[in-house]
């Protein structure tokens, strides 16, 4: 039997990223998003133990210490970490899961995991960037400013990925399949069939 696969999706604020998980999770309901604890507020749009596991700055410690994250990391004050319980399990059952995380947090992962897939979604350009996160009309000039420079550093560790998806406008749809292709590809690369060959002998 096939064995899952660990990927890693990152991706500026802003970029999209979010919808087009969304819209890859939901053609392949079989992928799992592996669910992130934090300290941040949870937002109206949200739901507990589904978007995020809120906790406070001390449960959070408490994991940290008792090895219970997989990787973690803080970003923008608060902390983010991925909880490792149920990942290898997956794994082994032969589903791919996905970590819908940060650059330090993944670069944490591509270190211990190592047949871990990193793809990183960006848009075509920082205008663009620019653009999207004024279009939402929900931040302020400051949080932009922000977003756009935390954005100039995240890209900076594009090299380190192996998968560069670029967010063309009003092509998600688009994207979403590259990624499930992505994902397909990389079940069919060599290393994964390490017993074909006995087959035919
Ligand atoms: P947001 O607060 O907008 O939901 O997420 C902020 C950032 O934290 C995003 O870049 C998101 O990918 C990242 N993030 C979410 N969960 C995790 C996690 O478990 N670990 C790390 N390292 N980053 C995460």
């Amino acid at each position: 039997m096939r064995k899952g696969i660990l990927f890693i999706l990152s991706g500026p604020s802003g970029s999209g990223k979010g919808t087009i998980l969304s819209k890859v999770l939901e053609k392949h309901p079989e992928i799992k998003l592996s669910v992130s604890m934090t300290t941040r507020k949870i937002r109206p749009t949200e739901t507990p133990d589904v978007s995020y596991y809120f906790v406070t700055k001390e449960e959070f410690e408490s994991s940290i210490k008792n090895g219970e994250l997989l990787e973690y990391a803080t970003f923008d004050g608060e902390y983010y970490g991925t909880p490792k319980k149920k990942i290898d399990s997956y794994l082994e059952k032969g589903i791919d899961v996905i970590l819908e995380i940060e650059v330090q947090g993944a670069m944490q992962v591509l270190e211990k995991a190592k047949d871990a897939v990193a793809i990183m979604i960006t848009p075509p350009d920082i205008q663009t960037l620019e653009k999207w996160l004024r279009g939402r009309g929900t931040n302020s000039e400051k949080s932009i400013l922000e977003r756009l420079a935390t954005a100039r550093q995240e890209v900076k560790y594009l090299p380190k990925y192996h998968y560069s998806v670029i967010n063309e406008e009003n092509k998600q749809d688009e994207c979403a399949e590259l990624i499930y292709s992505i994902m397909q590809a990389e079940h069919n690369k060599t290393i994964h069939r390490k017993n074909l060959t006995d087959k035919f002998e």
